[in-house]
Order: C-alpha cells, then structure tokens, then sequence
C-alpha cells in the first residue's frame, strides 16, 4: 500500500500521527486529578473532558463556577482519539467523576464498552444534532487492497474545526449541563453567552477577511478540515496522506508531484502537530509553498486557546491564498 498520495477525500485519521508524536515530544504534560477532598464533597462536580477541543469547550461554560472542576482524560498534546486507548488511570477518573463530554460523531466510540458499564456517568455529546458530513470512501473503490477493519467511523468527526460547530457545541454542553445541575444553570449560561459571542465575532471577522480571496483550492495533509472548508467556502481538491512514521517512496513522491502540478497547486496545508518533511519534499518539487493550518486539536489549556488558534489560521490563509 503506498505510503503517500493525493486523494480527493481522505480516510485516514489525522491523529493517528499526533499518537506517535506523544514519544517523540518526550512531554509529559499531565491532565489534573480530581483531588479526593473535592471528590468527598457532594455538592462538587466533577466533569471529565475525553479531548482536547472538549476541554476547551467545556472550561469556558464552566469557569469559574464555584465547585466545579473539569478534567481533561488524555495530555493536550494527545490530540484526537482515532488510535486511542483507555487506560486504567483513564478509568480511575471517570469512576470518580459525574460527568462525561465527549465530541461524539464516532471519536470516542472506542470507549463505548466502558462507559456503558458506569452507570452513574452522565455522557454529554457536544457534536449532538450538527449534520455530519460523511468520511468520502469514494476513492475506495479504485484502490485494490482496502482494509475494511478500521472503517468505523463513517462520518467524520473534526466538527469543532468549524466555527459555527463549535458554537453548536458549546450550545449543546450547556444545555446539557443545566439540566444535569440546575443549580448552577444560571452561571453556566452567562458563561456560554459570553463565549458564543466571542466565537460569533470571531467567525464574522474570519468571513469578512476571507470574502475577497480567489484562491479558493486548498491541499492538506489530512481529514481535519471539511468542515472548516465547508464554513468558508474552500475547496480541498488534495489531501496528501501519509502513514505515521513512514517516508514515501520515490515512485510515492513523484505520483503525488505529479497531481499537485495538474492541479496548480500553490499551497500545501500541513498541521504543527505533524512532520512536514514529505510536505516540504512536495514544495521543493512544485514551487508549491507549505503553510500550517493549526485544526485546534492539541494546544494550551486556556479558555481562549481556540479562538487565538483560528485567528492565527486565518492569517496564515490570507498569506497563502491571496
Ligand atoms: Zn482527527
């Protein structure tokens, strides 16, 4: 199976490379642990976020409730959870939390087993009610070897990369949590205004930025961005897979040369979580020039991490595509 290629549509996760990077950072950043004197106390909740964009998400609707504290389950450097598995600390925390966001849309479908069995966790899916745009298995059809076993995602689940979905989830945890602690529903919801505004600013300023721009055909490195693309009226006409930890053969660089130059590509989007040197083979090759989309799946543990994120994309697409 070749190890490089362009293909209309991907279905390879992203984040199978940021597993790979956990090693190879050497970071050993660690999530909190729910202290046992906050566990102790019945009037305190405890929320365990399964990711990342989650956490964000949930800080922001839950800061500074007094006796609530969220928990993100994996190290911010993790990213998605497509070759994820739980662990027994992973357990530890969710036996001793209340409950649980999850991004749904299949990212956590792994777990579907073990939190089935604790009865008591209370499961908010934030991608709940967003159309899901289906994983393209279009280009399945002219590969010959296909290897149906890690085809259980059907749609795919980077929803939070929009920024309107990201409102949506915002929205939904909310939601969610005012029902399953009202007595503090009233701060949960003047937190989640206060933010959805941001976002909504956020995303006007990131339409009106990127109304004038022509270059509207865009080449990434992996499945993260329809739905960005999809909010901002992109094209991705390429996405360049590459297996963790491989390197492309030479016959592998040249296909995929080839189809950059077809297409008149003059920007690769590769990710900062991920090794761009296969990216930077490909510009050297076609005068292409590799810029970094950022798709806000690992980053700071800050409140705001997620709009300074899209903020920096966004200046990175008005250099590339103007
Ligand atoms: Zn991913």
């Amino acid at each position: 199976m070749s190890k490089i290629k362009i293909k209309k549509i991907v279905s390879v996760g992203l984040c199978m490379l940021l597993v790979g990077m956990i090693s190879a950072c050497g970071s050993t950043t660690s999530t909190k642990v729910t202290t046992s004197k906050q566990a102790q106390n019945k009037d305190n909740l405890t929320i365990v976020t399964s990711f990342y964009p989650m956490y964000i998400a949930t800080l922001n609707v839950v800061r500074d409730v007094e006796g609530v504290e969220v928990v993100n389950m994996t190290p911010p450097i993790t990213g998605c959870l497509h070759d994820y598995s739980v662990t027994a600390k992973d357990m530890k925390l969710l036996e001793d939390a209340q409950i649980f966001v999850i991004n749904g849309a299949g990212m956590e479908s792994f777990m579907d087993d073990v939190v089935s069995q604790m009865k008591h966790l209370q499961i908010i899916e934030a991608a709940k009610g967003i159309e899901l745009l289906e994983e393209d298995h279009e280009h399945e059809e002219e590969e010959e070897e296909e290897e149906d076993e890690d085809h259980e995602e059907t749609f795919n689940p980077h929803v939070w990369v929009s920024v309107t979905h990201a409102i949506t989830q915002v929205q939904n945890i909310q939601n969610e949590l005012s029902i399953l602690d009202p007595t503090r529903s009233e701060a949960y919801e003047k937190n989640a205004q206060a933010y959805i505004q941001k976002l909504e600013e956020l995303r006007a300023n990131m339409h009106r930025e990127l109304k004038d721009i022509t270059q509207k055909d865009i080449v990434t490195f992996h499945e993260a961005f329809p739905y960005f693309a999809q909010e901002f009226d992109l094209n991705i006409v390429g996405i360049i897979d590459r297996e963790p930890g491989s390197e492309p053969s030479a016959k592998e660089l040249i296909e995929t040369v080839e189809q950059i130059k077809t297409l008149g590509i003059k920007a690769l989007f590769a990710e900062p979580q991920y090794p761009s040197k296969a990216a930077q083979t490909v510009a050297a090759e076609t005068g292409a020039k590799v810029y970094i989309l950022d798709p806000a799946a690992t980053g700071p543990m800050e409140a705001d991490a997620y709009i300074q994120i899209m903020n920096k994309n966004l200046e990175v697409l008005k250099e590339a595509l103007k």
